[in-house]
């Protein structure tokens, strides 16, 4: 199928209240520009240079979300572009990011990346590192940044049972964290499901899926 065809198919799978984010990362701007003139507005990147160069190359009401490991150095090249930051992954990070607008003027939302995937090499918060940074936030708030949910990743793996267990454990986490939270009204998302794996998450409660595989085919690097 062309992408267009995936992306309609895609679409009609999907339950409104659900945001689709179309992973771009590796892709070119011209395979970018085929979804875009099918009508989609929201893409992801996981990388700050790629990330800032297609920003600035691409049609301005693009709503640009960033998805991938964010170091310090990098924050100027992804912040003042992303209307949403998934992957903040550390304290360090969070603070780094609050720092950064309050220098510039800025407002940046963002989601804490929580880590339930069996390998080491994905980031984020534990469940318990996470709730502990929420309730010190909330006696002493950022100033700039909007914490808006959590963002998870299940292990890639063909076990269902497992991913479903993930994802299950994600979601409990992000409900009990949002009744927790009230004074928030924006921690409301849990962006949860990838190509492989978003027919669960949109079963188990996800508000965001993060698909690129799926609609754009397998990725050559660029
Ligand atoms: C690459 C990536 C995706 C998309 O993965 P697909 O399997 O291509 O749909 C989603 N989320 C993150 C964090 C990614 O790095």
């Amino acid at each position: 199928m062309s992408i267009i065809e995936e992306l309609s198919a895609l679409k009609k799978e999907i339950p409104s209240g659900v945001k689709l984010v179309l992973v771009s990362k590796f892709q070119s701007e011209e395979t970018i520009m085929e979804a875009y003139n099918a009508g989609h507005r929201i893409f992801a990147e996981n990388y700050p240079q790629e990330f800032e160069k297609k920003v600035k190359s691409l049609p301005e009401d693009i709503e640009w979300h960033f998805i991938g490991h964010l170091q310090s150095s990098k924050i100027k090249m992804v912040v003042p572009y992303a209307s949403l930051i998934h992957s903040v992954d550390s304290e360090k990070l969070l603070y780094e990011i609050d720092d950064y607008c309050q220098k510039n003027g800025l407002k940046t939302k963002v989601l804490l990346e929580i880590h339930v995937a069996r390998e080491e090499t994905k980031h984020g918060f534990t469940m318990d590192e996470a709730e502990e940074l929420l309730e010190k936030l909330r006696k002493e708030p950022l100033k700039c940044v909007t914490l808006c949910g959590i963002m998870g990743m299940a292990t890639l793996t063909d076990d269902n049972i497992e991913i479903q267990r993930e994802f299950t454990l994600l979601y409990s986490f992000y409900s009990r964290m949002k009744q927790r939270h009230l004074q928030w009204p924006e921690f409301k998302e849990l962006s949860m499901g990838m190509s492989e794996d978003y027919k669960y998450a949109v079963r188990l409660g996800s508000t965001i899926l993060r698909i690129g595989t799926k609609v754009f085919g397998k990725r050559e690097k660029l």
